[in-house]
């Protein structure tokens, strides 16, 4: 009964996690890899792993749905939406912005390209990085039902808050009908409880599949690559983040980061924003104190716009690589990669390895060698976890600090060692 209870969650997800991580190591060193994973890594583990992601998955468009039209119906005034909006976007461009000069600054210093001879003859696909226009363009739906179909979040969420706007100004209908959205809503919300409960075995398969693949031996030759960005996802995760929750909550640190531990685990292990947004949001409201109206918004939307440790590795693996090319980008270069890195974030969902894609686009803006990226691509999979659980600390953070500076915070829930439905 302790292997499926709430209260051992999050302990039972670390035990499994160290396990697959354990057994992938040991099975790698045993000769398992990408040619002959045998039927374990090739078989059992994916298909138990997949069905873990795929479970979170499909929580995604109806939480983000009920969640934001009940959310934006219960702000006490609809007027606040603009603001919110404004803030939430400032603090996740400000952060990211900060993340990547956090990692710039880390690699000019320790100069890990330096010395490092590249070899790269494969190609890397390049996909153009569309115009502005197009990205503005592209938040809103033309059809709400293909949105959805199509998991495209940030038109999922115009057409949520519009209708939970349309809800509000309906009269009779609309609190109908919000009645109903409320108890939808919370049957979600259950069930993403309720799917949480496989986390262990999800995370075992996932991790135990991943570290057996790849193994270690990849980090060795590119180490001081590898070890960096592992750095500047710390410093940027404890000092950064720690840093402005005290600043502009006055929160209780060490509280928040306990409480993340479980949303991070679930990031490393899918290396998915997106899978892991129903347990953001979860989290968010039962453990952070952040009222639905705030986190139903802020969470999906930085699920999709809000990727710190992406930057991080964007940063990171520039100044690497031109160091290694021996190409100086300059001042101009790592502004240039700061806007590009921060903008492509905006547009692109958070889903496995799509960091390195992006890295396409800010290579191709400073001008250098696209294929270049391969020479990182072999410990970008292990690096995609960690960043990933970055990611999802920093959209829970702008969270909580949205939520306490517009009145829609829960001192009680934040302070809370355990939430109510925690306790067996
Ligand atoms: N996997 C990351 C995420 O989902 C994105 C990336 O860096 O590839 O947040």
């Amino acid at each position: 009964a302790a292997l499926f209870s709430q209260r051992h969650l999050t302990r039972n997800i670390l035990v499994a996690m160290a396990l697959g991580i354990a057994l992938g190591v040991g099975l790698n060193l045993l000769g398992v890899d990408a040619e002959s994973p045998g039927f374990l890594v090739g078989q059992v583990f994916p298909t138990i792993g997949g069905i873990f992601v795929r479970l979170l998955q499909m929580m995604v468009v109806p939480l983000v749905l009920f969640s934001l039209m009940t959310g934006t119906a219960a702000l006490d005034d609809v007027r606040k939406l603009g603001r919110i909006g404004i803030k939430t976007l400032a603090f996740y461009l400000g952060t990211t912005a900060l993340a990547i000069t956090i990692a710039i600054g880390l690699a000019v210093l320790v100069q890990p390209g330096a010395g490092f001879t590249l070899n790269y003859d494969h190609d890397f696909a390049v996909s153009e990085s569309p115009p502005l226009a197009q990205v503005i363009m592209d938040i809103f739906p033309t059809n709400p039902i293909q949105a959805m179909a199509e998991g495209k979040m940030l038109q999922v969420i115009v057409f949520a808050i519009l209708f939970g706007i349309a809800m509000c100004l309906a009269g009779e209908p609309g609190k109908r009908v919000l009645a109903i959205a409320n108890d939808l809503n919370e049957i979600v919300m259950k069930l993403v409880m309720i799917l949480m409960l496989a986390a262990p075995f999800g995370v075992f398969a996932l991790v135990a599949k991943t570290f057996a693949l790849e193994g270690l031996s990849a980090i060795v030759a590119l180490g001081k690559y590898f070890g960096l960005v592992v750095v500047a996802l710390a410093v940027h995760a404890f000092v950064s983040y720690g840093g402005i929750l005290k600043l502009f909550t006055g929160l209780g640190v060490i509280n928040f980061f306990k409480m993340m531990r479980r949303v991070q685990l679930f990031a490393f292990s899918t290396a998915s924003s997106n899978a892991t947004l129903p347990v953001s949001l979860e989290n968010a409201e039962h453990n952070l104190g952040v009222k639905p109206s705030i986190a139903s918004f802020t969470i999906p939307l930085g699920a999709t716009v809000n990727m710190d440790g992406t930057a991080i590795m964007q940063g990171v693996a520039t100044v690497f690589i031109s160091q290694a090319l021996g190409i100086d980008i300059g001042i101009q270069g790592y502004l240039m990669v700061i806007l590009t890195a921060t903008l492509a974030s905006i547009g692109t969902a958070g889903v496995p390895g799509v960091g390195l894609i992006m890295l396409a686009m800010v290579f191709q803006q400073v001008g250098l060698p696209i294929a270049a990226i391969t020479v990182i691509y072999g410990v970008d999979r292990l690096l995609d976890m960690a960043r990933t659980a970055v990611n999802v600390t920093g959209d829970a953070v702008v969270s909580v600090i949205v939520a306490k500076s517009e009145g829609e915070f829960d001192q009680a829930v934040y302070d809370a060692d355990e939430p109510e439905w925690q306790k067996d």
